[in-house]
């Protein structure tokens, strides 16, 4: 059986979107299906691994109930305002009803040229595709949300960047597709009507306790404030960096979205930048936070003419919502490191014990991921593998010593806190160096490293010997230097 579609963004008007079909590519094969998500969302396998099934989601075939459509879009990209984006090579197929009754979007990535495409071929190749394949699939088990890949196929077609590589369609599963950048597209055409409709369908869809309040959109504009400093907390602390923070790339349901250049930290460093087309350091890893809030307030404008008749007060109301990202950002973003230092109470000193570590790491080069993750053997009395991540750093004993005096206001005993720390330290990350040699071989054929890694990154907080080759931080010749976005 074939999705089963129930469609709503396709009901609203039709300067939203484009109608417009999937363009049918040579030879579609399977090079991978997520059982694992399939199973979740109760779609059918083998229908989905059928003949039948590989067409619909190559592009090839477009089921009964579906209504394929190129959502518009603007967005800030790197600071500057582009007015029309949309979807120039994706579509969306429809929404289908997980069996617990959370909707979500069924998108093709890569499918053919569509109206918002300009230049663009509207295609993908199979490297960028199983990239964010990958990198979803690692969120998505580091309890961050995010989109997720629920196929990749390729296409038989070449695709023409660099030099001549093979094509693919990704299928994305999102809570929506809905971005900063849909509000910027109608707020920059004085189309009031269409904002307050899309602020509608958004609050419906996502953010139903909002259409309680007594202002149900400021309440909208604080609900996406508070998911998007919890999200920004959760990337940071596990030195995720997403590299392309464009508006148009932030989800209004607050997943993480758009896996272009984005890149795990290996030595933890607050201005690591590994995006090639990302040259100010824009995007690095300690700026996230403070441009969410840029990108935050571009929301807040947008939504002016519905916070208040008053535009003065309308001004007031979102300024100060917006005001409250840093506060809300901050409490969120010592709720994950509070965790990952085993601290369960919180005293005012955390803070400074949090940050000074963060220092030492940056001073020794540490890699991030392996020394908070030997800091769960030090809960657990074994600190020599903490030490040895900070080489012959005096700075590491000492403020071992902070934390284990910090650790006598703590109700919990030390075997308990250590498990809960193997909960909030992963021990498996997708590495760059592994993630660009598993893409390697499946370029050549070879799935069984691709596999491998994504069998590894579905456990992340397990000590299992099976990831043991996975933890280690690249040799000096496997350092992967910089992302790219693949377009
Ligand atoms: P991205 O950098 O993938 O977030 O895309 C930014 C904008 O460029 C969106 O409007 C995309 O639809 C569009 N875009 C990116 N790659 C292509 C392509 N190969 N063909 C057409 N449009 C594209
Ligand atoms: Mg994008």
């Amino acid at each position: 059986m074939s999705f089963v579609f129930n469609n709503s963004f396709a009901r609203l008007p039709a300067r939203f979107y484009v109608r417009q079909h999937p363009l049918p590519v040579s030879a579609p094969r399977l090079v991978r299906l997520n059982r694992a998500l399939a199973g979740e969302l109760g779609l059918d396998l083998s229908w989905l691994n059928s003949p039948e099934g590989i067409a619909v989601l190559a592009g090839n075939g477009v089921p009964a109930g579906a209504e394929p459509l190129a959502m518009a879009y603007a967005g800030h990209q790197f600071g500057g305002f582009v007015p029309r984006l949309g979807d120039g090579r994706a579509i969306l197929l429809g929404e289908v009803l997980s069996p617990q009754g959370v909707r979500f979007d069924i998108q093709l990535k890569g499918s053919g040229r569509t109206p918002f495409s300009r230049g663009g071929d509207g295609r993908a190749w199979l490297g960028p595709v199983l990239r964010e394949y990958i990198m979803g699939e690692a969120m998505h088990a580091l309890d961050i949300p995010s989109t997720r890949a629920l196929a990749a196929v390729a296409t038989g077609d070449p695709v023409y960047r660099e030099g001549e590589l093979p094509g693919a369609v990704l299928t994305r599963v999102a809570r929506s597709h809905v971005r900063v950048g849909t509000f910027e597209y109608f707020a920059a055409r004085g189309d009031t009507e269409a904002l307050r409709l899309l602020a509608d369908y958004v609050m419906a869809r996502h953010y139903p306790e909002a259409v309680q309040s007594d202002r149900p959109c400021l309440a909208l504009l604080e609900g996406v404030i508070g998911r998007q400093a919890d999200l920004i907390a959760r990337w940071l602390a596990v030195g995720f960096i997403h590299g392309v923070m464009n508006t148009d790339n932030m989800s209004i349901a607050g997943e993480t979205i758009d896996y272009g250049p984005c890149a795990f930290m290996d030595a933890y460093h607050p201005e690591s930048v590994y995006s090639s087309i990302d040259h100010g350091g824009r995007y690095a890893y300690g700026n996230q936070p403070q441009i969410a809030q840029w990108n935050l307030l571009r929301l807040a404008e947008c939504l002016l003419p519905l916070l208040d008749e008053d535009q003065d007060k309308a001004m007031e109301a979102a300024q100060s919502a917006v005001d409250a990202f840093p506060g809300r950002f901050e409490a969120a973003r010592l709720e994950r490191f509070r965790a990952k230092l085993g601290l369960a109470a919180a005293l005012s000193g955390d803070t400074l014990l949090i940050d000074d570590l963060l220092q030492v790491m940056v001073e020794s080069r540490a890699d991030f991921t392996n020394a908070f993750r030997a800091l769960c053997d030090a809960a657990a009395g074994s600190d020599a593998g903490f030490l040895t991540e900070f080489g012959d750093s005096r700075a590491a004993p000492e403020w071992l010593r902070r934390w284990r005096a910090r650790l006598q206001q703590e109700p919990l005993a030390a075997d308990l806190r250590a498990s809960r720390m193997r909960r909030a330290n992963p021990a498996v990350i997708p590495r760059n160096h592994r993630v660009e040699s598993a893409l390697a071989a499946a370029l050549e054929q070879d799935l069984a490293p691709l596999d491998k890694l994504l069998q590894v990154l579905a456990t992340p907080w397990e000590d299992d010997p099976r990831s043991l080759p996975y933890r280690s931080p690249p040799q000096p010749h496997e350092v992967v230097h910089q992302t790219f976005c693949g377009t």
